[in-house]
């Protein structure tokens, strides 16, 4: 836990409760809230989703902490000037792909979402195979699922996405025992098997070793309550031979800039060379910061968050919402000594 943390009600008299519209909508979501405080190392954010409990949303919370407070974080390297990201390609249709992939010029990899409720499994193997065609062989490809395949679809699909050359697949079934026994069928595939919610939400990175449940993990810097755990997490899985993918949890800049930190960090410490999964900038319309932490040529700019006062008032919550979040925070705040 972060030093000198103030009051909840400092807190929250130097915060601001965003809301800021998604350019498509995501979980059902088409803005993204958010609240940002003002902190003494710069501004933090808390991005907990609104449908979160007390307990989830004070992981969340302990994260906003430790970026707006912390005294104990070893700086950015100075020499680091931006982080390699892969692109992001949601289930669109065929149709929408090549402006998709224009975006991400320079990418040298791409993540697709397949398993999308109401797409069958020729939506995604329409949406792999024209990616590949399109990007050429030197891209790696990762898929994420999201834990909606059962195991043997999970090796069905699998071994027909495999012409295609796939990186890895991000939680491609929801349970451990289901991770480790695909896990065991791909052996000899090349497709490595990634833990995105069963590090979160099913278990820990104990569990996932114990379980020889993934070959790499997706450390989310915010929900899995800050950069000091984050580099426990990676450690124990770099010991274990797992490699860690740094990710956004739909964060403003402001919440990027937190896991980008993780990230530079995480390269001098257990040499982490995996592409970030921190372009989902590109999925907002606005952001809350001077200069935006948007990707060109396949990296985001390691850059400072820098609040701009015009954009805060822009995309202000209306009051309800304002106060809803202020209430949370109150609640939430009590419970950070729960946070593992
Ligand atoms: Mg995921």
């Amino acid at each position: 836990m972060a030093q000198g943390i103030p009051s909840v009600e400092d807190l929250i008299g130097n915060s601001h409760v965003v809301s800021i519209p998604l350019r498509q909508e995501f979980r059902g979501l088409s803005h993204r809230e958010t609240m940002i405080f003002e902190g003494d190392n710069g501004p933090a954010e808390w991005a907990a989703f609104p449908e979160y409990d007390d307990l989830e949303a004070a992981s969340w919370l302990a994260s906003a902490l430790e970026q707006g407070f912390a005294t104990d974080l070893p700086p950015i390297p100075g020499h680091l000037k931006d982080i390699r990201i892969n692109g992001i390609i949601p289930a669109v249709d065929v149709s929408g792909l090549p402006a998709l992939i224009k975006k991400f010029q320079g990418v040298n990899s791409l993540k697709i979402k397949v398993a999308e409720p109401g797409q069958t499994t020729i939506d995604d193997l329409g949406r792999i195979s024209t990616v590949r065609e399109l990007v050429g062989p030197d891209v790696a490809i990762r898929l994420d699922a999201n834990g909606a395949w059962e195991v043997a679809e999970a090796e069905n699909n699998l071994f027909m996405f495999r012409a295609f050359d796939i990186d890895y697949v991000e939680q491609p079934v929801k349970t451990l025992d289901n991770m480790a026994k695909l896990k065991r069928r791909l052996q000899g595939t090349g497709i490595r098997v990634a833990a995105d919610e069963s590090l979160r939400k099913g278990g820990d990175i104990h569990d996932i070793i114990d379980h020889d449940s993934a070959d790499l993990i997706i450390l989310k810097v915010n929900p899995l309550g800050g950069i000091t755990n984050c580099l426990e997490i990676a450690r124990k899985a770099r010991n274990a031979n797992i490699s860690t993918v740094v990710s956004s949890g739909l964060e403003t800049s402001v919440g990027i800039a937190h896991a980008v930190h993780l990230q530079a960090l995480l390269a001098g410490l257990v040499g982490n060379e995996e592409d970030a999964g921190l372009g989902t900038l590109t999925l907002f319309q606005g952001d809350v910061v001077t200069q935006s932490l948007t990707h060109s040529d396949g990296a985001i700019p390691v850059t400072p968050p820098v609040l701009d006062p015009r954009k805060l008032k822009k995309y202000r919550a209306d009051d309800e919402r304002k106060v809803w979040w202020h209430d949370r925070l109150r609640r939430v705040y009590d419970r950070l000594g729960d946070v593992s």
